[in-house]
């Protein structure tokens, strides 16, 4: 395997990374598919350099008010929606959310939003709210002996 993770092509931009199921591997997005939506309910949130791009935002979201996820967010992600569409306490307004799982293995990886009047120039149709300790990035299974997949 080549070791690019970190490494910058000769134009400039970053090599775009896969992001995979942590659950069993299968590709969810990928970094090309980053956005930095910033939910006026996140707790906090910083930037981070992850699946091999720089500065990608990260928010810690609650659900159910106990509990709380660290997320990405992305416009593309081949993770499923489950259950029905709820529109309380949406993270990000004029948006709808759901459940989102793998359709490979069920994994929960996090939440899928649709707005709820699409084709809205400033905002995508569709955000995916990608839980950090769900997915996994392509080159970061290479360090799986040097980290453990859970923390
Ligand atoms: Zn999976």
């Amino acid at each position: 395997m080549s070791l690019e993770a970190g490494g910058k092509n000769s134009t400039g931009w970053q090599n775009p990374e896969n992001i995979l199921c942590r659950g069993c591997g299968s590709q969810t997005s990928s970094s090309n598919f980053i956005i930095s939506k910033l939910s006026p309910s996140s707790h906090y949130a910083f930037h981070d350099t992850l699946f091999n791009r720089e500065m990608v935002l990260v928010q810690v979201v609650s659900h159910n008010i106990i509990f709380q996820f660290p997320v990405i967010t992305t416009t593309q992600s081949t993770c499923q929606g489950y259950g029905e569409w709820q529109v309380d306490n949406s993270w990000f307004p004029g948006y709808r959310w759901k459940l989102c799982i793998c359709p490979d293995c069920g994994e929960f990886e996090g939440w899928i939003l649709e707005s709820i009047n699409p084709g809205s120039p400033e905002s995508p149709d569709e955000v995916f709210c990608l839980v950090l300790t769900s997915v996994i990035g392509e080159s970061f299974i290479d360090s799986l002996v040097k980290f453990p997949v859970d923390f």
